[in-house]
């Protein structure tokens, strides 16, 4: 049988590439699709030689020409970090819109399978906990987090109309915080920030008191609750998230325990509408896609600290993080 054939929008970016790689190792053909905005062509460097990989540099809130057979596209571009939602708020929008639009409509002309990234954020600053699918959400429109939000939510909801009237064959996950090698140590997030600072010997910057919580899933665990979902017949939303929580202080905490790094931590502002809770109610992924996480956050972020430690060393710097067992990514 013919190999398949997928395109990933966002391929340079942290989950992006995390997924190339994975499909790969599948036995799939893949075109990578970014315009670098956020990601970079480190984390696809060592694909380049692999005669089943091609990257095309293309900004998805254009026009999207992909000649050629396509199976399966996963449309991943859209930064993602808080830090941009006020930096770079009108492309987040355009990725959303524009770019699930043009994403949609090569799946609809390919025949095409496709899936969302979606997100937890959705959800907003939810009023209920767990989060289950069900949720219709708590989201300040014109808030600064909205331009992300709300460009996830229309991306939702376009995905469903070309499902309903094109007949797409749609997947929608909606993923909650998720950390692991790839990620840019200056990207902003909780996890890389932390990490970063442990290992620079720098103050870990908790915003608000650190009471918000969040539950955090190591990368592989999502992109096999992707492969699952795509296999799947599953067409509603689907959370992939690991349900243990922590506060962000506890994460800061196992941060600075498995770094070995005697930072301190130091508060600041909470941003707007940072929510004060998340964590998924998996019980659908579980019942559709016999799926769970399987890697704890101690493992994970072990992992995740010696990638991190390997480039801060390599530029000169930091501090040597306790020895782990595991693989390095
Ligand atoms: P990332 O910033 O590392 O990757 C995003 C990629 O999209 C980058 O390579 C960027 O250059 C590319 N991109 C942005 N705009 C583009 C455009 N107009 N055209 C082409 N490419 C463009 O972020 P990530 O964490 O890997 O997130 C990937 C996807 O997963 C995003 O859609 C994000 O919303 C979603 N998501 C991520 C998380 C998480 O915890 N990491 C949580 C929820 C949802
Ligand atoms: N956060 C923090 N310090 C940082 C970065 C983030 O305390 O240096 C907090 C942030 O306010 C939020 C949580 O960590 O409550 C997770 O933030 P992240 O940016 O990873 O993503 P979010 O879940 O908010 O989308």
């Amino acid at each position: 049988m013919a190999k398949k054939r997928a395109l990933v929008t966002g391929g340079t970016g942290f989950i992006g590439s995390n997924l190339l790689e994975r499909l790969l190792s599948e036995g799939y053909r893949v075109v990578c699709m970014d315009n670098l905005r956020t990601g970079s062509l480190k984390n696809i460097a060592h694909l380049q030689d692999d005669a089943a990989f091609e990257c095309v540099h293309h900004d998805v809130t254009t026009y999207i020409d992909c000649p050629g057979r396509l199976d399966e596209v996963y449309h991943f571009a859209s930064p993602a970090s808080p830090a941009d939602f006020e930096r770079i708020p009108i492309p987040i929008l355009k990725v959303g819109a524009l770019g699930t639009y043009n994403a949609l409509g090569l799946a609809k002309a390919k025949g095409a399978r496709f899936m969302l990234a979606s997100t937890s954020e959705v959800y907003g600053d939810p009023l209920v906990h767990p989060q289950s699918e069900e949720y219709w959400g708590n989201v300040n429109p014109i808030g600064v987090r909205g331009v992300y939000d709300e460009a996830k939510r229309y991306a939702e909801s376009i995905t469903m109309a070309y499902h309903r009237h094109h007949r797409v064959d749609s997947r929608i996950v909606r993923i909650f915080n998720t950390y692991g090698p790839r990620m840019r140590p200056d990207d902003g997030r909780m996890i890389p920030n932390f990490i970063h600072q442990a290992l620079l010997g720098q103050p870990l910057t908790v915003y608000g008191d650190g009471s918000q919580t969040r539950s955090v899933q190591y990368v592989d665990d999502l992109v096999e609750g992707f492969l699952r979902l795509m296999r799947s017949l599953e067409v509603r939303p689907v959370n992939i998230g690991n349900p243990v929580e922590y506060t962000v202080k506890e994460v800061a905490g196992l941060i600075l325990e498995l770094s070995g790094s005697a930072s301190e931590l130091i508060y600041e502002a909470l941003p707007q509408d940072d929510p004060k809770q998340r964590c998924p109610d998996i019980t659908r992924a579980r019942e559709t896609l016999s799926w769970e996480p399987q890697v704890p956050a101690r493992e994970g972020l072990s992992r995740t600290i010696h990638w991190f430690a390997e480039r801060v060393e390599r530029s000169g710097g930091g501090i040597r993080p306790k020895e782990i067992g595991g693989p390095t990514g």
